[in-house]
Protein backbone atom coordinates (compact mmCIF):
# COMPACT_ATOMS: atom_id res chain seq x y z
CA UNK A 1 0.00 0.00 0.00
CA UNK A 2 1.12 3.75 -0.79
CA UNK A 3 1.25 5.38 2.44
CA UNK A 4 0.91 9.24 2.43
CA UNK A 5 0.71 12.15 4.94
CA UNK A 6 -2.88 13.75 5.14
CA UNK A 7 -2.08 17.37 6.70
CA UNK A 8 -0.64 16.79 10.54
CA UNK A 9 -2.67 13.95 12.04
CA UNK A 10 -4.38 11.79 8.77
CA UNK A 11 -2.03 8.46 6.73
CA UNK A 12 -3.89 7.84 3.59
CA UNK A 13 -3.00 3.99 2.41
CA UNK A 14 -3.90 3.31 -1.48
CA UNK A 15 -4.49 -0.01 -2.87
CA UNK A 16 -4.09 -0.44 -6.28
CA UNK A 17 -3.93 2.93 -7.16
CA UNK A 18 -7.67 3.60 -6.68
CA UNK A 19 -9.15 2.10 -3.10
CA UNK A 20 -7.84 4.38 0.04
CA UNK A 21 -8.59 4.07 3.44
CA UNK A 22 -7.16 6.26 6.54
CA UNK A 23 -4.74 6.46 9.61
CA UNK A 24 -6.11 9.08 11.94
CA UNK A 25 -3.80 9.84 15.00
CA UNK A 26 -5.75 10.44 18.36
CA UNK A 27 -4.01 10.73 21.79
CA UNK A 28 -5.06 7.24 22.50
CA UNK A 29 -3.64 5.69 18.96
CA UNK A 30 -5.16 5.52 15.42
CA UNK A 31 -8.69 5.60 14.44
CA UNK A 32 -9.31 3.90 11.25
CA UNK A 33 -11.45 5.50 8.62
CA UNK A 34 -12.61 2.60 6.22
CA UNK A 35 -11.08 -1.00 5.86
CA UNK A 36 -9.64 -1.57 2.27
CA UNK A 37 -10.49 -4.22 -0.23
CA UNK A 38 -9.76 -7.61 1.30
CA UNK A 39 -6.72 -8.63 1.90
CA UNK A 40 -5.30 -4.85 3.27
CA UNK A 41 -5.01 -6.06 6.71
CA UNK A 42 -0.67 -6.70 6.78
CA UNK A 43 -0.37 -3.35 5.39
CA UNK A 44 -2.65 -1.59 7.10
CA UNK A 45 -1.35 -3.14 10.34
CA UNK A 46 2.27 -2.40 9.07
CA UNK A 47 1.80 1.17 8.23
CA UNK A 48 0.11 1.91 11.97
CA UNK A 49 3.78 0.47 13.04
CA UNK A 50 3.98 0.72 16.80
CA UNK A 51 0.46 2.55 17.44
CA UNK A 52 -2.13 1.02 18.34
CA UNK A 53 -5.51 0.74 15.97
CA UNK A 54 -8.44 1.73 18.57
CA UNK A 55 -11.06 2.29 16.27
CA UNK A 56 -12.19 1.48 12.99
CA UNK A 57 -15.15 3.46 11.23
CA UNK A 58 -17.30 2.68 8.58
CA UNK A 59 -18.51 5.60 6.15
CA UNK A 60 -20.33 2.56 4.08
CA UNK A 61 -20.02 -1.01 3.71
CA UNK A 62 -19.43 -1.57 0.05
CA UNK A 63 -16.97 -4.41 -0.84
CA UNK A 64 -13.83 -1.55 -1.19
CA UNK A 65 -14.49 -0.09 2.16
CA UNK A 66 -15.10 -3.07 4.48
CA UNK A 67 -13.16 -5.73 2.80
CA UNK A 68 -10.45 -6.45 5.55
CA UNK A 69 -12.56 -5.90 8.73
CA UNK A 70 -13.10 -9.46 10.05
CA UNK A 71 -9.19 -9.96 9.58
CA UNK A 72 -8.14 -7.16 11.68
CA UNK A 73 -10.88 -7.30 14.19
CA UNK A 74 -8.92 -11.02 14.28
CA UNK A 75 -5.25 -9.33 14.71
CA UNK A 76 -6.78 -6.53 17.19
CA UNK A 77 -7.81 -7.42 20.43
CA UNK A 78 -10.48 -4.91 21.77
CA UNK A 79 -10.90 -2.65 19.06
CA UNK A 80 -14.40 -0.89 18.45
CA UNK A 81 -15.99 -1.21 14.95
CA UNK A 82 -18.17 1.67 14.21
CA UNK A 83 -20.85 2.16 11.89
CA UNK A 84 -24.65 3.88 11.26
CA UNK A 85 -26.92 2.16 12.41
CA UNK A 86 -28.50 1.76 9.19
CA UNK A 87 -25.74 0.52 7.86
CA UNK A 88 -25.89 -2.51 9.59
CA UNK A 89 -28.54 -4.99 8.31
CA UNK A 90 -26.03 -4.34 5.03
CA UNK A 91 -23.30 -5.28 6.80
CA UNK A 92 -24.75 -8.77 7.64
CA UNK A 93 -24.33 -12.43 5.75
CA UNK A 94 -26.35 -11.80 3.60
CA UNK A 95 -27.18 -8.59 3.53
CA UNK A 96 -31.06 -7.36 3.81
CA UNK A 97 -31.35 -4.87 1.30
CA UNK A 98 -34.43 -3.41 1.76
CA UNK A 99 -35.53 -0.47 1.76
CA UNK A 100 -37.24 1.25 4.78
CA UNK A 101 -39.99 3.59 4.28
CA UNK A 102 -39.06 7.43 3.01
CA UNK A 103 -35.93 5.83 1.26
CA UNK A 104 -35.64 6.48 -2.30
CA UNK A 105 -33.99 4.21 -5.38
CA UNK A 106 -31.94 1.03 -4.70
CA UNK A 107 -29.12 -0.26 -2.55
CA UNK A 108 -26.60 -0.28 -4.91
CA UNK A 109 -22.99 -1.59 -5.23
CA UNK A 110 -21.67 -4.90 -3.89
CA UNK A 111 -22.29 -5.48 0.02
CA UNK A 112 -20.54 -8.97 0.95
CA UNK A 113 -21.44 -8.49 4.71
CA UNK A 114 -18.84 -9.22 7.06
CA UNK A 115 -19.20 -11.68 10.43
CA UNK A 116 -18.64 -9.04 12.90
CA UNK A 117 -21.43 -6.75 14.40
CA UNK A 118 -20.56 -3.20 15.13
CA UNK A 119 -19.57 -2.33 18.91
CA UNK A 120 -20.16 1.43 17.89
CA UNK A 121 -23.50 2.73 16.46
CA UNK A 122 -22.48 5.99 15.04
CA UNK A 123 -25.67 8.87 15.00
CA UNK A 124 -25.19 12.13 12.69
CA UNK A 125 -22.83 14.11 15.06
CA UNK A 126 -21.27 12.40 17.29
CA UNK A 127 -17.87 12.38 18.03
CA UNK A 128 -15.58 9.74 18.15
CA UNK A 129 -12.38 11.15 19.21
CA UNK A 130 -11.50 14.23 17.16
CA UNK A 131 -14.12 13.05 14.03
CA UNK A 132 -17.52 14.45 13.62
CA UNK A 133 -20.12 12.25 11.97
CA UNK A 134 -21.67 13.90 9.14
CA UNK A 135 -24.61 12.05 7.15
CA UNK A 136 -23.99 11.81 3.84
CA UNK A 137 -26.61 9.57 2.26
CA UNK A 138 -26.43 8.90 -1.40
CA UNK A 139 -24.40 6.59 -2.87
CA UNK A 140 -25.42 4.39 -0.47
CA UNK A 141 -28.28 4.68 2.39
CA UNK A 142 -26.76 5.33 5.81
CA UNK A 143 -23.41 6.92 4.17
CA UNK A 144 -21.23 8.84 6.67
CA UNK A 145 -18.36 11.37 6.58
CA UNK A 146 -15.68 12.25 9.14
CA UNK A 147 -14.15 15.62 9.70
CA UNK A 148 -11.60 16.21 11.90
CA UNK A 149 -12.61 19.08 13.45
CA UNK A 150 -8.74 19.89 14.34
CA UNK A 151 -7.25 20.61 10.64
CA UNK A 152 -10.87 20.21 8.86
CA UNK A 153 -9.87 16.82 7.01
CA UNK A 154 -13.24 15.69 5.42
CA UNK A 155 -13.08 11.68 5.37
CA UNK A 156 -15.37 11.63 2.81
CA UNK A 157 -16.00 7.85 1.95
CA UNK A 158 -18.17 7.88 -1.52
CA UNK A 159 -19.65 11.13 -0.43
CA UNK A 160 -17.22 12.97 -2.82
CA UNK A 161 -14.57 11.13 -5.30
CA UNK A 162 -11.32 13.03 -5.41
CA UNK A 163 -10.40 13.05 -9.06
CA UNK A 164 -7.84 16.15 -10.05
CA UNK A 165 -10.70 18.15 -8.88
CA UNK A 166 -14.01 17.09 -5.98
CA UNK A 167 -16.91 15.80 -7.51
CA UNK A 168 -20.00 14.54 -5.85
CA UNK A 169 -21.18 10.97 -5.82
CA UNK A 170 -22.76 9.84 -8.91
CA UNK A 171 -22.13 13.62 -10.66
CA UNK A 172 -18.50 12.14 -11.68
CA UNK A 173 -17.50 12.36 -15.67
CA UNK A 174 -18.00 9.75 -17.69
CA UNK A 175 -14.47 8.40 -17.92
CA UNK A 176 -14.90 7.69 -14.21
CA UNK A 177 -16.08 3.81 -13.63
CA UNK A 178 -17.57 4.05 -10.40
CA UNK A 179 -21.57 5.16 -11.16
CA UNK A 180 -22.88 3.11 -8.33
CA UNK A 181 -25.38 5.14 -6.31
CA UNK A 182 -28.63 4.95 -4.29
CA UNK A 183 -30.08 8.49 -4.78
CA UNK A 184 -28.19 11.06 -7.12
CA UNK A 185 -30.62 14.19 -5.61
CA UNK A 186 -29.49 12.86 -2.18
CA UNK A 187 -25.77 12.58 -2.57
CA UNK A 188 -26.03 16.31 -4.11
CA UNK A 189 -27.72 17.04 -1.22
CA UNK A 190 -25.80 16.17 1.29
CA UNK A 191 -22.94 17.83 -0.54
CA UNK A 192 -24.85 21.22 -0.23
CA UNK A 193 -24.86 20.13 3.70
CA UNK A 194 -21.27 19.74 3.57
CA UNK A 195 -21.13 23.65 3.17
CA UNK A 196 -22.19 23.78 6.61
CA UNK A 197 -19.03 22.84 7.89
CA UNK A 198 -15.22 24.40 7.96
CA UNK A 199 -13.33 22.09 5.76
CA UNK A 200 -10.13 22.43 4.29
CA UNK A 201 -9.24 19.01 2.33
CA UNK A 202 -11.11 15.86 0.85
CA UNK A 203 -9.65 13.03 2.03
CA UNK A 204 -11.72 10.49 -0.33
CA UNK A 205 -12.36 6.79 -0.70
CA UNK A 206 -11.01 7.18 -4.21
CA UNK A 207 -8.24 9.44 -5.41
CA UNK A 208 -5.90 12.03 -3.99
CA UNK A 209 -6.31 14.00 -1.50
CA UNK A 210 -7.63 17.53 -2.61
CA UNK A 211 -7.48 21.02 -1.14
CA UNK A 212 -9.42 24.20 -2.11
CA UNK A 213 -11.77 23.91 0.95
CA UNK A 214 -15.21 25.23 0.91
CA UNK A 215 -14.73 27.02 -3.16
CA UNK A 216 -13.71 23.09 -3.94
CA UNK A 217 -17.19 21.71 -2.71
CA UNK A 218 -19.22 24.56 -4.01
CA UNK A 219 -17.55 23.84 -7.76
CA UNK A 220 -18.09 19.78 -7.18
CA UNK A 221 -22.02 21.40 -6.36
CA UNK A 222 -22.35 23.41 -9.12
CA UNK A 223 -21.08 20.77 -11.87
CA UNK A 224 -23.61 18.19 -10.11
CA UNK A 225 -26.98 19.39 -12.46
CA UNK A 226 -29.84 17.75 -12.22
ZN1 LIG B 1 -15.67 2.99 -2.73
Amino acid sequence: MKVTRVAQYGLQLTRLNFVNCYLVREDDGYTLVDAGLKGSEDEILKAAGNIPIKRILLTHPHVDHLGSVDALIARIPGVILGASERSIPLMQIPPDLSLRSGEVGKIAGGVPGIKAKPSLVIQAGDRIGSLLAIDTPGHIHGHLSFLDERDGTLYAGDALFCLGFVAVASWTPWWFPLKVYSSRAQAKESAIRLLEYPMQRFACGHGKVRGGGRAALEEAIARAKL
